[in-house]
């Protein structure tokens, strides 16, 4: 684990999202800071996915600031795709281009957007490939991997505009228990390796190994934002606890 530098990469300060009537953020407040890897866990509902949306401009924020790289990105949606480029998102549902080999879906960003050359973006793709350590894969399509093998194609491909930060939604939920390890493994190296990244995930494993800090959200609210000393070590709010005894 990096030490921090003292300016976040991302700031998140009081953000307001409703849906309708329907309040769904109430305030946030998050920083991350480069090389750290935040944790954020809560109950389905809590507004985790919401949270990560609006930070990449999948949803404009209602109220309140983010601030990415410095800029201001909130309502700003000149810098959207910039964001978009330098912020790599990672679902739970893969969500890779079907038509297209493991190799060409990792392509497509950096000849599409920056206008790399077939062969460049072909080497660009197999180092990446090599990373999440399914090399052997390049030519294979969507349907002839596992999800495992799927999901790391998709973290890949997010890797290959190069992001500053990389977000994951549940990378891991639509996994049968024997993949989850695989996709895990290769986002701790990330991590490792000082990839800023916020992961939404309920998998305490990999917070213990990898998370910098852990935040809990209810009801639309950061309720918890501990460091992993803090949050392993004891010293964790009631609704958090609760909430882990659940789910451990
Ligand atoms: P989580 O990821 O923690 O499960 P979400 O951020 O997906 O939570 O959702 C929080 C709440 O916002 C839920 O009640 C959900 O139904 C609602 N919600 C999310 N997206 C939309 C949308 N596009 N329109 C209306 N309601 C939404
Ligand atoms: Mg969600």
């Amino acid at each position: 684990m990096a030490a921090p530098d003292n300016k976040p990469l991302l700031e998140i300060i009081g953000i307001d999202k409703s849906f309708g009537s329907a309040r769904i953020l109430k305030t946030c407040s998050l920083n991350v800071f480069r090389k750290q890897t935040v944790v954020v866990i809560g109950p389905s509902g809590s507004g985790k996915s919401t949270l990560l949306r609006c930070v990449n401009l999948l949803e404009p924020a209602d109220g309140g600031n983010i601030f990415f790289d410095g800029i201001d990105i909130t309502r700003d949606l000149r810098n959207a795709s910039k964001v978009r480029r330098d912020i790599g998102m990672v679902f739970q549902n893969f969500e890779l281009f079907q038509h297209l080999s493991a190799a060409e879906n990792i392509m497509l960003a950096p000849m599409k957007v920056s206008g790399l050359s077939k062969l460049d973006a072909h080497d660009i793709a197999m180092q990446l490939l090599a990373k999440v350590r399914i090399p052997e894969k390049a030519d294979f399509f969507p349907d002839e991997l596992s999800g495992g093998q799927q999901q790391r194609v998709a973290i890949a491909r997010a890797l290959a505009m190069k992001p500053k930060l990389m977000l994951y939604d549940e990378p891991t939920s639509a996994l049968d228990p024997e993949m989850i390890r695989e996709v895990l493994d290769v986002m701790a190296d990330l991590s490792a390796d000082g990839m800023t990244s916020v992961v939404v995930t309920h998998e305490m494993g990999f917070a213990k190994r990898a998370a910098d800090q852990i935040v809990f959200m209810e009801n639309g609210e950061v309720i918890e934002n501990a460091t992993s000393e803090q949050f392993f070590g004891g010293t964790v709010n009631d609704r958090a606890r609760l909430f882990l005894s659940q789910i451990l």
